[in-house]
């Protein structure tokens, strides 16, 4: 079971700002505002680009890439969190973000292949359904290595070619990808 904590609004208010990770409820955590920044600058997202995101969150993540390209998908495995998110972004007015409550290690075959897919979650090893669903030309950033241990930030690039290359950018710690909802 997952620790059902809430964002105490009041306590985590002043907190905002900070260049700090900040738990999001049941046992999840959003980067820090770097991290956040950097991932979607890597992916080098463009104005016309379809992105999927793994890993909704909060949603702020998707919120951030929403502002910048045409369409983004983006796929919760933990209920609460994703329905959440989804009800935050629609009132906030994002009107380009598609979500869903699914285990984001299969991606999201109906909208693939994407421009750029972005995992918010560690995985040992890079899921084959995303590389799948990556375009030749796309790029993907992820967190590879083990839970709860210090991880790889990855690109991974297809070429037009459907060539990948595999470029390590820094370690980072992040919340296990997760294989079941639980
Ligand atoms: N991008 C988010 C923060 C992500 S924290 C934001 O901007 O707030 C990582 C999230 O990935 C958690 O919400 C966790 O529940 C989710 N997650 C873990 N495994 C997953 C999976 N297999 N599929 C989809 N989401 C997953």
């Amino acid at each position: 079971m997952f620790p059902a904590t809430c964002l105490c609004q009041k306590t985590r208010r002043s907190s905002a700002y900070g260049d700090i990770p900040l738990p999001i409820g049941y046992g999840q955590t959003i980067s820090q505002p770097y991290i956040v920044a950097l991932m979607t600058t890597l992916l080098k997202p463009e104005k016309d680009d379809i992105v999927l995101e793994v890993g909704t969150g909060s949603g702020y993540q998707a919120a951030v890439l929403s502002q910048i390209v045409e369409k983004v998908y983006t796929v919760e495995i933990i209920p609460p969190l994703g329905k959440a998110a989804e009800k935050r972004v629609n009132e906030i007015g994002y009107k380009n973000i598609t979500a869903k409550i699914d285990d984001g290690y299969f991606g999201w075959e109906q909208y693939a292949p994407f421009d750029c897919i972005i995992v918010t979650a560690a995985s040992d090893h890079i899921p084959p359904p995303l590389v799948k669903q990556l375009k030749n030309g796309g790029k993907m950033a992820i967190p590879v290595g083990r839970p709860f241990q210090v991880q790889k930030l990855m690109v991974i690039e297809k070429s037009e070619q459907g060539e990948i290359r595999i470029k390590n950018i820094l370690p980072v710690r992040f919340v296990p990808l997760r294989r079941k909802w639980r």
